[in-house]
């Protein structure tokens, strides 16, 4: 993983990208600001033109999107068959052929791509992971669409672009509740609210406020649900919002579940037939209605409304994928209005139908539990290796303190802040006295035995923010913000006296040992190699008078 991280793609052209998941129109104009950029880089308008093409197919421009696709494939210098942008020109060839309705070949082609994944750029990488999650959720195949939707979140957070969050928590979220799967998929989908009201996105907002106000309602929780939609959803969606944005269901159902029946019917308006909604959409639409005709007392117009869209599901040529739940909920509302009218033969029908399509649904709920678990612990297990790993390389492994490379990186944040702030910082540089003797007589063990103890001494005395370092040997560097010269000698003094006082044992001989130490103040204009070497300085003095001691710079102005 080097290229994706060392390698980020021309600034503008990836902007482009990043913005398809947020608004089709800025990425337009983004890509066409890298066209019309006379230093633009042909790779960089092959990735512009595959923008656009992706931008046309998601409007349903299936022609524009061909000729933007064709160009970006002429500008791809030959002879390179791995260059970034390819891939991606195959990733929006995959999203024209699923368009052109050859799923089997977009698959393919998605998966090939994805394969590649570490080659590519973090968001490119991303938008693939996330095309083949939906291509594979769209086929019923959970597991790898759970995995595909948590690799496409870990990318999306490893490119550091917060949209792409909100797009892959919105994604992961909205697949775990249409499995039913909502203990798992409310912290998703309260996180993305919150990152998406951060961001200020209304799509993305819009988006993730409907999942959660749809999940929370599932769970049984309407009055949270409607808190939601009320705050998130309602005053942001206008009437000339397309079907697809509008969230009219969600809107609904968090009504009705709360009993606002009136409400509830004027949102989703009368027309169970909406040739803007998906077949998904249109089976909850018509649960919906169905539930409101039945607060009404309106039941044989329930039970025909629902024996109806019973009978367009059963005639599809191919199975939609409508979600189990509203299958479910779409034999229990023909149960109810059968059963009000005395039919309970449908009524049973209809609820032993129900409980079929849940124990299918309850199953694939548990099954999802049980990996989203297993995912997340082992995504878990990774950071926590590469934070042991990160940490291991700061850390000095006899001490625990931190290590020359960690203290040339913290420390030199530290003299800058501290410049930055106009705020003090003293350091202090330890030497143990006569380490060599100690070492002869008493054995390297021992003089580790020692080491320990000063280091222990030191941390014991040191505040949040304060940074104790082994620089290497037998010396220690303390840097110890907000702390003039006077304050920390008096701190090196105390560890000195503990140290003093301390007895070590070695082959029943008991020994002490000291250090000497020199403590020097921040100046205006400081390095932390000047610091040190001032620091150094008086420790050297320190030494010269006799060992045992400390010698501490007069407090100077502050910086
Ligand atoms: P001075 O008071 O002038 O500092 O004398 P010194 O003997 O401490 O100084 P010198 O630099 O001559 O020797 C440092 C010794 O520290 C040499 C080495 O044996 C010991 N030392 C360095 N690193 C370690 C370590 O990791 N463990 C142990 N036990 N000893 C170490
Ligand atoms: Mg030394
Ligand atoms: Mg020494």
């Amino acid at each position: 993983m080097t290229s994706t991280e060392t390698q980020p793609p021309a600034a503008a052209a990836d902007r482009a990208l990043i913005l398809v998941v947020v608004d089709g129109d800025a990425a337009a104009e983004a890509c066409r600001e890298v066209l019309a950029d006379r230093s633009s880089s042909t790779d960089d308008r092959a990735r512009a033109e595959a923008v656009l093409a992706l931008v046309d197919l998601r409007e349903g421009r299936v022609e524009a999107a061909q000729r933007h696709l064709d160009e970006a494939r002429r500008r791809l210098a030959p002879g390179h068959p791995f260059a970034p942008s390819r891939l991606l020109v195959d990733h929006v060839e995959a999203h024209r052929l699923r368009a052109a309705g050859d799923v089997a070949e977009a698959v393919g082609l998605l998966r090939r791509v994805h394969a590649l994944a570490t080659d590519r750029p973090l968001v490119d990488a991303y938008l693939t992971a996330r095309a083949l999650g939906i291509a594979v959720s769209l086929r019923a195949e959970d597991d790898e669409a759970l995995e595909l939707f948590h690799q496409a979140l870990s990318l999306a957070r490893r490119s550091g672009h917060l949209a792409l969050v909100v797009n892959a928590l919105n994604n992961l979220g909205s697949f775990l509740s249409d499995l039913h799967n909502l203990e798992d998929a409310v912290p998703m989908l309260e996180e993305c609210l919150a990152t998406a009201l951060r961001l200020g996105h209304r799509r993305q907002i819009v988006f993730a406020a409907g999942n959660l106000t749809q999940c929370l309602c599932f769970m049984g929780r309407p009055a949270e649900a409607l808190a939601v939609a009320r705050r998130h959803l309602i005053p942001l969606i206008t009437p000339d919002d397309p079907p697809a944005l509008r969230r009219d269901e969600e809107i609904a159902r968090a009504l009705l579940d709360n009993g606002l029946v009136d409400e509830a019917a004027a949102v989703l308006g009368s027309d169970a037939v909406d040739d803007g909604l998906g077949q998904e959409q249109l089976t909850g639409r018509v649960c919906l209605l169905a539930r409101v005709m039945l607060h009404r007392g309106q039941v044989a117009g329930a039970l025909a409304l629902a024996q109806n869209r019973q009978a367009d599901l059963a005639s599809e040529s191919t199975p939609t994928t409508t979600a189990a739940y509203d299958q479910v909920d779409l034999h229990r509302i023909t149960a109810r209005a059968a059963a009000a009218l005395g039919r309970h033969d449908v009524a049973y029908r209809e609820l032993e139908a129900a409980w079929t399509v849940n124990e299918v649904r309850l199953g694939r709920a548990a099954r999802s539990r049980r990996l989203n678990l297993q995912i997340v612990h082992r995504l878990r297990e990774a950071e926590w290796e590469r934070d042991v790993a990160r940490r291991q390389a700061l850390e000095d492994p006899l001490t625990g303190l931190a290590n020359r490379r960690c203290l040339d990186e913290q420390g030199a944040e530290l003299v800058a802040s501290s410049l930055a702030h106009g705020r003090p910082l003293a350091a202090a540089v330890l030497d143990l006295d006569h380490f060599k003797q100690v070492n002869d007589r008493y054995g390297h063990e021992a003089g580790d035995r020692v080491l320990q103890a000063v280091s222990r001494w030191l941390r014991l005395g040191l505040r949040a923010g304060d940074l104790a370092a082994r620089n290497g040997g037998e010396e220690f560097v303390v840097l110890l913000p907000d702390t003039r010269a006077d304050g920390a000698a008096a701190l090196i003094e105390r560890v000195l006296a503990e140290l003093r006082r301390m007895e070590h044992v070695a082959d029943e001989e008991r020994f002490s040992c000291t250090f000497s130490a020199g403590v020097a103040e921040i100046e205006p204009g400081d390095t932390l190699t000047r610091l040190l070497a001032r620091a150094d300085g008086l420790l050297y003095r320190a030494k010269r008078a006799g060992r045992n001691r400390v010698e501490a710079s007069p407090a100077g102005p502050c910086p």
